[in-house]
């Protein structure tokens, strides 16, 4: 049987990112650097004032001088007038230093006359110019191949106008549940019937990856309506389909799957909850088949399907931040399988606290609400006192600032 470890190996050795695109740079935030971007030239392109005030000569200067006023260049504007001994040129910020200058005294310390300025303190070379390339220079590899782009990024590249940018593009990710029993949202349901709440719990998911779901719909337990909406999945980047995936006589979804020539790379990864997932591939469409109890969806997807879908957008750290905590409550489980505890992690003392969210029972949906963490209990084990180390998966990432 392959355990947990193993599956999530199987997984990203099997995933590779989908491809690039290039995209306005607006729509490249949140996605991941195709190639390096190297500075196309200095930046900035010449010297410049860093301050509103006055570009002087320096060996000119000391307090009490009173120099020439003999130019006056605001920002978008340059001058080729020299700056001759004994005077200076009015100068706005970001203006290029005009030639014979070598540096600016800012307004604030000089007191302005008619056609003259008078300094009231030192001034040394160099003071208050900006060089040109001091902050990138022509050539410098400035954001790496991987980065995930943010407003800095933005900045950046925008700075040097580049307004398309290479990231590797979108993953579509098609969602199918499966069941006779489900009805859609906004349906009452009757009787025994269940409202399809995962497939929009799973397209939630899918789009906090940055990806773009792709509803299917519901198949119900028969063969023809497996077969037609699965075959429609598998044209998208990425298939994920909920329930169906037991034991059961009515569980279609390995055996659909199998007629259509998805390869089965492992099922039942060693997992509590969600015991039956199944993890397949039809050519490079990885297929993952996971339980319908909402709480062992949601978990299957976040610990599988979520790194897979980030690994082809270009996310070299797939996995959530991994920390070792400490449980706040003994727990009990049987031996076997990995369970994974939904808990609140708390920071007390540095320390990451793990308490339980809630009702264990993966019945309970609630304790999903509050859990901001999953806890790992491994295998093997089947007591754990208050206090003991274990492993988190954060999933909240106000909490990662906090640490
Ligand atoms: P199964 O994996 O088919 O045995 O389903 C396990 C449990 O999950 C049953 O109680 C189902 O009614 C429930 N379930 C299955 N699919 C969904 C779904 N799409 N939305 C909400 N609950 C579901
Ligand atoms: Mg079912």
């Amino acid at each position: 049987m392959t355990n947990y470890e193993e599956a999530r190996r199987i997984i990203l050795e099997k995933v590779a990112p989908a491809g690039v695109e290039r995209v306005l740079l607006l729509e490249a935030v949140g996605r991941v650097l195709a190639e390096d971007f190297a500075a196309p030239k200095d930046m900035p392109r010449w010297d410049n004032s860093a301050m509103d005030g006055f570009a002087v000569r320096s060996a000119d200067c000391s307090p009490g001088v009173i120099l020439k006023v003999t130019d006056y260049i605001p920002a978008g504007v340059s001058s080729d007038d020299m700056v001759a001994p004994g005077c200076a040129a009015r100068i706005m910020t970001g203006a290029p230093i005009p030639p014979g200058a070598d540096a600016v005294v800012p307004i604030e310390e000089t007191e302005a006359g008619a056609e003259t300025v008078k300094l009231l303190h030192q001034v040394r070379k160099n003071d208050h110019i900006r060089f040109k390339g001091e902050d990138v220079a022509c050539g410098e590899p400035v954001v790496a191949k991987g980065t995930v782009i943010g407003p800095p990024q933005v900045s950046l590249l925008a700075s040097f106008s580049a307004m398309l940018v290479p990231v590797y593009r979108k993953v579509r990710v098609a969602i199918l549940s499966t069941g006779d029993e489900l009805v859609e949202v906004g349906t009452e349901p009757k009787d025994s019937q269940i409202v399809n709440s995962n497939t929009l719990a799973v397209a939630a998911a899918v789009k906090q990856c940055g990806a773009d779901p792709v509803i299917l719909g519901i198949a119900r337990d028969n063969k023809e309506s497996h077969l037609a909406l699965l075959s429609e999945g598998l044209k998208a980047d990425v298939l994920v389909t909920s329930a169906g995936v037991s034991a059961g006589d009515r569980d279609l979804v390995r055996e659909v799957l199998a007629e259509l020539g998805v390869v089965e790379q492992f099922w039942k990864p060693g997992i509590k909850p969600g015991g039956p997932t199944a993890f397949a591939l039809k050519g490079k469409v990885p297929v993952f088949s996971l339980p319908g109890n909402p709480v062992s969806t949601m978990i299957t997807f976040e610990e599988f399907a979520r790194p897979a879908i980030l690994r082809m957008m270009g996310h070299e750290k797939p996995f959530r931040r991994t920390v070792r905590g400490y449980l706040k409550e003994g727990a009990k489980k049987k031996a076997g399988k990995l369970n994974f505890l939904r808990v609140h992690v708390t920071i007390e003392d540095g320390r990451h606290i793990a308490s339980t969210s809630g009702d264990q029972n993966t019945g309970i949906l609630k304790t999903m609400l509050r859990c901001n963490a999953l806890a790992l209990l491994p295998a093997d084990r089947t007591e754990f006192k208050a206090g003991e180390e274990v492993d988190l998966h954060i999933l909240d990432q106000t909490l990662e600032m906090e640490a």
